[in-house]
């Protein structure tokens, strides 16, 4: 049974994932950032919203996966079609994901729609998905206390200006070096981080790899460094579930 009030909401691609890794190949294994995003989270927060759309492929075995994590999938919708599918390739160290294909399925038409019964959640994630259905979404809440967006490298090059319009309406962005650095134009990231600021989110979040992650506001710089991890084998999702967690430990309380 699943707790009444959502404290966390979050919307993103629920997707299959096709891999290739210096250890391996798998075919449409589930995926997708809110997917992540919302397991990572379910380790803290005790009630959760997925808001996103499936295609009919998309097996029920995988709702069962997310609703045994006390994701609540009143917002996934289920359209005709295909689901989300990404197929990416991570070479060498695997630090970078390079795409090999982006195919939107029902997210190219998908206009998401917020349950009632969520619009007060006091926290919204805008997982990585197209800019303008992130912006949709965030129009149908209450005022969260604490909104955080996520992107990546094909809407920052495509989808530029929608980006920065939804940008404006947030309190928190997680980006990786190389976004930022993209969304700027600043090659040092402290400046790039400032840029970032100027945009009007308070907090800046930066994910280094095996580096760590630093947090940076106007007056605030806080680094911590990553957890030693000896066997790497894929590294999918890691981005999505540093946010989910994040998110999910900020809304444990309500
Ligand atoms: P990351 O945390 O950066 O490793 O995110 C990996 C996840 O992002 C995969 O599970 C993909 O399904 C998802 N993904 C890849 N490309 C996109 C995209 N253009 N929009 C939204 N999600 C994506």
């Amino acid at each position: 049974q699943l707790p009444a009030n959502v404290q966390l909401v979050t919307i993103g691609s629920v997707a299959f994932d096709t891999l290739s890794t210096p250890f391996g190949r798998r075919k449409k294994v589930i995926g997708g950032a809110a997917t992540h995003a919302s397991v990572a989270a379910s380790f803290f927060a005790p009630s959760l919203g997925l808001v996103g759309v499936v295609g009919d492929d998309f097996p029920d075995t995988y709702r069962t996966l997310l609703k045994r994590k006390r994701v609540d999938l009143e917002g996934l919708t289920h359209a005709p079609g295909k689901t989300f599918h990404w197929t990416g390739r991570y070479d060498g160290d695997m630090s970078v994901a390079t795409t090999l294909s982006t195919d939107l399925g029902v997210f190219a038409t998908f206009n998401p729609s917020v349950p009632a019964a969520w619009r007060k959640a006091p926290f919204l994630f805008l997982a990585n998905i197209e800019p303008s259905i992130q912006e949709r979404v965030l129009k149908q809440m209450a005022k969260p206390r604490f909104t955080l967006l996520d992107t990546m490298n094909l809407w920052i090059a495509t989808r530029r200006q929608a980006l920065l319009k939804t940008i404006k309406q947030v309190d928190a962005v997680v980006l990786n070096d190389m976004e930022i650095r993209q969304l700027t134009g600043e090659n040092a990231l402290i400046k790039a981080a400032r840029a970032c600021l100027k945009m009007r989110p308070r907090w800046v979040f930066l994910k280094r790899g095996e580096h760590g992650a630093t947090l940076i506001g106007k007056a605030e710089y806080f680094h911590l460094h990553a957890y030693p991890t000896d066997k790497v084998v894929d590294p999918t999702g890691a981005g999505d579930s540093f946010a989910g967690g994040l998110m999910g430990w900020l809304a444990k309380d309500g």
